[in-house]
């Protein structure tokens, strides 16, 4: 017969309230007696995902919010073995973007023994840090560093557990005040290394944050492609504008692909947008990271990959993929001369008075840079 094992965190759950869904639904599918595993503070449950794929186990039931799922995607990487997400508290980002219930457990437990294997892919962070050790962590959403990740490392928790995204706003305005920019050489794929000083930046497997605001909007979880988005604001008002991209434009492009947001957004130099399979990022000094809402500390390079179809997820039982909604893998490798972050030598698409004020940017980039 069959097993599930289930990692869940028995400070925020109680296994007796698991155990009065999941018993009766893995009885009823025909499937032996699941396999209970708590996650600790020093492991947030990728050891216990490892141990669940050592014992045989044919699913892993995740209960938990995004930093177990997380953990345990991290452990069931390469397996094959397919993870069942139970959402808990706020962000559940991965489930979000997978169009998939937040708050039916009973709906939850069902794909895990009735639903329909869906492979996505994974993104993996290498780092080194400034003592010059090296780690590598897997993220199902996306990670961030610069700004980003000193928001996830300063929002409190209290704060978040009872106002959700609001309190990211509140931290997000606190970092902004202080006008951090990280300089930096980055290199997609085999371009060449460029450099730049910005806010932010964000590699996304998925392109959701939730709350219908999606920051990457032609990310796919399941392309093969990482999207990157470097953030760069220029003052208060670029602040304004960059959310504006964000919760009003990357709507619209989604929907309607329209190709004149899309021209304006290309060409909007504050938010610069690229898709690749890896990206080598190299900060002048020690940089806060990020994945999935995790803060791990400071990182002096890091290396950004995808591994695709790295993880298999369980879809709610008859779920096909919407052609729609799932653009087929690209064949071809990413265009990399979309990238806007360095300003384009030969100022092509740009009007003259653009094309001065991109070339002094790029000598200021420069001069601040030395
Ligand atoms: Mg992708």
């Amino acid at each position: 017969m069959p097993t599930a094992a289930v990692v869940f965190n028995p400070t925020k759950v109680e296994r007796e309230d698991l155990a009065n869904v999941i018993d009766p639904a893995a009885a009823a599918a025909g499937w032996d007696e699941s396999v209970w595993l708590e996650t600790a503070e020093d492991d947030p449950g990728a050891g216990m995902a490892r141990e669940a794929v050592e014992k045989g186990c044919d699913v892993v039931i995740a209960v938990g919010g995004d930093g177990t799922i997380r953990a345990v995607s991290e452990g069931l990487r390469g397996s094959g073995v397919p993870l069942a997400l139970c959402p808990q508290g706020t962000g559940n980002l991965l489930a979000r973007n997978l169009n998939m219930t937040l708050d039916n457990l009973a709906e939850s437990v069902d794909a895990a023994f009735n639903g329909v294997p869906r492979k996505v892919d994974l993104g993996i962070a290498t780092w080194s840090r400034p003592g010059g050790r090296q780690e590598e962590q897997g993220f199902v959403v996306m990670a961030g560093m610069g700004l980003d990740a000193e928001i996830m490392s300063t929002t409190d928790e209290d704060l978040k557990d009872k106002v959700g995204m609001l309190a990211y706003v509140k931290s997000g305005a606190e970092a902004i005040r202080n006008t951090h920019r990280m300089r930096l050489i980055f290199q997609f794929d085999n371009d060449r290394p460029r450099r730049a000083k910005v806010h932010t930046v964000i590699v996304g497997n998925c392109g959701s944050i939730g709350n219908n605001v999606l920051l990457l909007p032609d990310a796919a979880v399941d392309d093969g492609l990482l999207d990157v988005v470097a953030v760069r604001p220029q003052g208060l008002w670029g602040w304004v504008r960059v959310g504006w991209k964000v919760l009003v434009d990357n709507a619209i492009l989604r929907r309607t692909d329209s190709n004149l947001v899309r021209q304006n957004r290309d060409r909007d130099r504050q938010l610069s947008y690229q898709q690749c399979r890896t990206m080598e990022l190299t900060f002048r000094d020690p940089q806060e990271i990020e994945l999935d809402g995790d803060h791990f500390g400071e990182v002096l390079a890091v290396r950004m990959q995808v591994e695709p179809g790295g993880l298999t997820v369980q879809m709610p039982a008859g779920w096909t993929p919407d052609p729609d909604e799932e653009p087929a893998a690209k064949e071809t490798p990413p265009d990399s001369a979309a990238v806007q972050e360095s300003p384009p030598v030969d100022g092509r698409g740009l009007d003259p008075a653009e094309q001065a004020a991109a070339a002094a940017e790029a000598a200021e980039l420069n001069k601040e840079w030395d």
